[in-house]
């Protein structure tokens, strides 16, 4: 296989080189931007499989760097750090299409396993023709509320669905219970018409 490679945007020269530091020893290749513009020029350039993003960074927020990757289709993994841990942040974040969020001070054997699990959960993604291919000929947001009567928030929970993810990850990344991500989900295969999560796929891509 070969080596993946991580991007770091990190402006805190001592954290990033701990960063470096701890996914090369696991063999991951890395590359470093200390602001938000260098990290999309490296971005761009370098196609890293990852993106460690620091949401305070000398030039634009991380939020505006996340933004700007998810507006050009770019749906490499983004591990968000921050010192901030408050809940709308990680709202935030998640609605711009973070996929993990993690807050300073940091252990960085946690970090470094949710970073394996991050690249494994998107290798099987992207490994996968139904998920991957045709992520982009996805029913927009507007079709499945209109044709399937689903809220916003329930549009949300289809899409999390249709990449595989279990309640409790659901509910990790709307940083909700996972009672509530229970009903989400069978309120949104209710409306789907489906009782097996794996259909979900097919469905918002109008193919079921
Ligand atoms: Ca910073």
């Amino acid at each position: 296989m070969a080596v993946q490679r991580i991007l770091i945007v990190e402006d805190t020269i001592d954290i990033a080189q701990a960063l470096q530091y701890h996914l090369e020893r696991r063999g991951y290749e890395t590359f470093l931007a200390t602001n938000a513009a260098q990290a999309l020029a490296l971005a761009n350039t370098h196609s890293p499989d990852l993106v460690v993003l620091d949401l305070g960074l000398p030039d634009r927020d991380g939020y505006s760097v996340l933004e700007q990757l998810r507006q050009k289709d770019d749906d490499t993994p983004v591990l968000i750090l921050s010192a901030r841990n408050e809940e709308a942040d990680k709202v935030k974040g998640f609605r711009l299409g973070a996929d993990d969020y993690v807050t300073k001070p940091f252990g960085a054997m946690e970090l470094m396993e949710r970073v394996t699990v991050l690249l494994r959960r998107h290798a099987r993604r992207a490994g996968d023709p139904a998920a991957g291919a045709a992520s982009g000929n996805d029913l927009s947001d507007e079709a499945l509320r209109t044709r399937f009567g689903l809220t916003a928030r329930q549009v949300v929970v289809a899409r999390l669905l249709a990449e595989g993810l279990s309640n409790a990850e659901i509910a990790r990344k709307l940083v909700v219970s996972e009672h509530t991500a229970r009903n989400h989900t069978y309120h949104v295969l209710t409306k789907l018409g489906t009782s097996k999560r794996a259909r979900v796929g097919a469905i918002l891509r109008g193919l079921a």
